[in-house]
């Protein structure tokens, strides 16, 4: 049977941990085979609410959850731990600064990063999505030297998941009859969802049998630019207005996705091609991103251990009307990003 996996989760008495712990121990990000050993860390004043969670992850007497610790201890919440996810992070509040966001959260990602490196299994996988999630993920890669930077990633498949959501519904078609778009660069209202190699499945001419066609032949290209690029950007504000609090369900879930697909692979679709997903990962200098930042890109995963940047699928902004240079964009907010963290001491 499969070895048990080790899980730290932090911030685990927020929204999002909360929406994430039980769907970890049901087995839905691992393997329904596979026994997890839960590890929650939090602040001080936030041990007691993870605790309570905790009595409530015992309550559901998951026959996969081996243990749950709840612990203020980034060493004693690292030892051991094969995947890392990274949730608790310093919001920003009215007045802060940009410096002193990215200060604080400095002051949380590098001793994470630093412990990640001393205590956690050789083979952790960590992903980032506590905000700004990119950036704190470079700093907890920077602290973990012995870790390839190629473990260290952030979550932009919650901005993938919309952007396919909101193509499908477009086109009147299910979810699965939707792939290759890519989120590109950084996870902020700067990142480009991008339809260039996406493609649509509809019903043939004369109800003919279903087929795969471009998404721009089939959606409109002004919609694509003017409407769904800042929609997916904008998807946070927009549930946060309508459901009166961030989303975090989706979030959650979009993390089991990311987890998932890391671990135990991407697959293949019906053509046998490899499926293709979203990721922020180091970048090798691929797309004209620089080497080192942690960008988001199209991948695929063999369950080996990193991921892999897809090649051949840059974006043709020429397809859409408006103003191009979208990934140039992204990814130069990403550089100040990290030039300001730089500047702090943080890397
Ligand atoms: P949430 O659980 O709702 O969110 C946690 C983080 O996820 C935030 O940084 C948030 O960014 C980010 N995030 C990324 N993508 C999304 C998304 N699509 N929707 C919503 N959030 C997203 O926050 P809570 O305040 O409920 O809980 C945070 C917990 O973290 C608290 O319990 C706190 O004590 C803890 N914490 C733990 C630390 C630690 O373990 N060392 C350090 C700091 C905090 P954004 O703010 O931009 O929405």
């Amino acid at each position: 049977s499969p070895t048990p996996q080790t899980v730290t989760v932090t911030g685990a008495a927020g929204n999002i941990g909360y929406a994430l712990l039980f769907r970890i121990a049901s087995g839905q990000m691992l393997g329904t085979d596979t026994p997890v050993r839960l590890r929650l860390l939090e602040i001080p004043s936030a041990v007691r609410a993870a605790e309570g969670v905790a009595m409530e992850l015992a309550d559901s007497a998951f026959p996969l959850l081996a243990s749950v610790d709840v612990t203020d201890d980034p060493a004693t919440a690292f030892e051991g731990t094969t995947h890392a996810l990274l949730v608790g992070a310093r919001p920003r509040t009215a007045g802060m600064e940009r410096a002193d966001l990215l200060h604080a959260n400095g002051g949380i990602f590098g001793p994470q990063g630093r412990a990640i490196n001393d205590h956690a299994d050789e083979a952790v996988r960590v992903v980032v999505v506590g905000n700004p999630a990119n950036t704190n993920a470079l700093i907890a890669s920077a602290h973990a030297p012995d870790v390839p930077a190629e473990r260290f990633t952030a979550l932009t498949r919650l901005d993938h998941n919309r952007a396919v959501s909101q193509l499908a519904a477009r086109a009147g078609v299910g979810v699965t009859d939707v792939d290759g778009i890519t989120i590109w660069g950084n996870h902020s209202a700067t990142q480009f969802p991008d339809l260039t190699h996406a493609r649509v499945r509809v019903a043939g001419d004369d109800g003919g049998a279903p087929a795969w066609r471009p998404a721009l032949d089939v959606v409109d290209r002004g919609w694509a630019a003017d409407e769904f690029i800042p929609r997916v950007a904008k998807r946070g504000a927009e549930i946060i207005e309508v459901r009166g609090s961030s989303s975090a369900a989706s979030a959650a879930s979009a993390t089991i996705d990311h987890m998932r697909d890391w671990s135990l692979g991407t697959g293949v679709d019906a053509e046998g091609a490899p499926r293709r997903t979203s990721a922020a990962v180091v970048s090798d200098g691929s797309y004209g991103v620089p080497e080192g930042l942690i960008s988001s890109f199209p991948v695929t995963s063999d369950g080996s251990g990193a991921w892999t940047i897809a090649p051949g699928l840059g974006p043709d902004e020429s397809l859409l009307p408006g103003e191009g240079g979208r990934l140039a964009a992204t990814v130069a907010e990403l550089e100040a990003e990290r030039d300001a963290v730089r500047g702090l001491g943080l890397l």
